[in-house]
């Protein structure tokens, strides 16, 4: 028998969704044969469900689980034992004992308003998300400094949709001190992440104040934060000192001259591509913190060798500490963009300094995942209808990313729109017969 248990350090993880490890547990005649850790490396319910499938498991024992993603576990045929609670080898022993059920029925209304409150919780921000798993940030709070969808360029593989305000104008696009405000509520309600990153609706070094939240962050937390930026301001001196109080700036570099940059980031016309890669190089001799590079590439428009080894040579100008190679697994903004096959990703990593690790999640091509998560999507709204905001939560994904799915499905009349005085909800519309 092989029972994983959702776990955050050495305790069960209070709520399933939002876990992002997993003790895997050999059982056989009542004994523990191994144990091994696992990590969901994609950020919706109905990936983690496949991996348990795909693991093997025939048992998740875990904290409060929402009705979707218990319905998905129990969908591949694994028992469920939820709202369980404590240190993992006290669960465990409860388990093999066969008291488990009863104790952890004892929890459920706890822990289940527990999980109430943290989606409100969540819900109730309109500059915070997540956090979202992340592969290489763990747990991440994210933190929304544009409206939709404003950037300094129109990358073609965007996986937030087109920009819809090209700008290079930096102002305070939302008001620094509601960011502030929910940072600091978060913070006091217990929120836990392994990173505070400033990413989001577009390009946060827009966001004439960036610097100010970046401080805050680091005044008032633990948590290391992270600037996820396409690096076009870094020229400017005032965008590399707030850029300075991040912990880590990943910084974009997919194209290695004025044209591909043309073709690939469709940048605002008066971004020169060599002012802003020696804006990035100055940034790097001025950073003390850690700089990593990703690197997207595209089948048939910046992926052949030769043009892989430009980026790679002024990726090194930059001295990074890591370098990340991504493609469009997920749905890019344009249609025609396809992702590089892994083998060709892999095959391209070695031109980096340090050697470039491919971080691209292909777990399915973008179309096929688009199709099983709209499924998904129906199949929840079937079951109730829900705003943007919940399927974005229960998907785990970019508040911008649901209404994507959301359109697709309205034009195929698979699913409708009911207002409300305060909120737009979506449910499954009828079936034809
Ligand atoms: S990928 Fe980043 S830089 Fe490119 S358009 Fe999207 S938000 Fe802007």
């Amino acid at each position: 028998m092989r029972v994983a248990i959702t776990i955050w350090d050495d305790r069960v993880s209070p709520v399933a969704d939002s876990a992002g490890e997993l003790l895997v547990v050999d059982l056989a005649a009542e004994s523990i044969i191994s144990r091994r850790h696992e990590c969901f490396e994609d950020d919706s319910l109905f990936h983690r469900a496949g991996k348990l499938a795909e693991l093997s498991v025939t048992t998740l024992i875990c904290g409060a689980i929402s009705d979707f993603y218990s319905s998905l576990v129990q969908g591949y045929g694994i028992r469920l034992i939820p709202f369980a609670q404590g240190q993992v080898d006290e669960v465990l022993n409860a388990f093999l004992s066969g008291s488990l059920e009863n104790w952890s029925h004892d929890t459920r209304d706890h822990l289940h308003n527990g999980l109430e409150r943290m989606q409100s919780r969540m819900t109730k921000y309109q500059y915070l998300f997540g956090p979202v798993p992340s592969r290489r940030l763990g747990r991440s709070l994210g933190v929304d400094l544009t409206p939709y969808k404003t950037c300094t360029q129109d990358c073609v593989f965007c996986q937030i949709g087109r920009t819809t305000n090209k700008t290079l104008i930096r102002k305070e696009y939302v008001p620094t001190s509601g960011v502030i405000a929910e940072l600091d509520d978060w913070l006091k309600t217990g929120g836990k992440a392994d990173h505070i990153t400033l990413s989001g609706s577009g390009e946060p070094t827009l966001h004439s104040k960036f610097g100010e939240v970046l401080a805050h962050i680091r005044a008032n937390s633990a948590i290391p934060s992270v600037l996820l930026t396409n690096g076009s301001l870094l020229n400017h001196p005032e965008v590399r000192e707030a850029a300075a109080l991040a912990d880590i700036v990943k910084v974009s570099l997919s194209t290695w001259d004025q044209s591909s940059y043309g073709w690939v980031n469709r940048p605002h016309p008066d971004l020169d591509f060599k002012q802003s890669v020696a804006g990035q190089k100055a940034f790097r001799d001025e950073y003390k913190g850690r700089m990593w590079i990703e690197v997207f590439l595209i089948a048939g428009m910046n992926s052949i060798p030769s043009d892989v080894a430009k980026i790679a040579t002024l990726a090194e100008l930059l001295r990074p500490d890591q370098v990340h190679l991504n493609t469009a697994c997920r749905p890019p903004a344009e249609d025609f963009v396809a992702p590089l096959p892994i083998e060709r990703m892999e095959s391209l990593c070695n031109l980096f300094r340090p050697p470039a690790e491919c971080i691209a999640d292909y777990k399915g091509d973008g179309s096929i995942e688009m199709q099983a998560t709209q499924e998904a999507i129906i199949s929840m709204l079937k079951r109730r209808p829900c705003t943007a905001r919940d399927i974005a939560g229960a998907f785990a994904m970019h508040i911008n990313e649901a209404p994507k799915y959301l359109e697709r499905l309205l034009q195929e009349g698979r699913i409708r729109v009911k207002r409300t005085r305060k909120s737009l909800y979506y449910c499954a519309a009828p079936e034809k017969q």
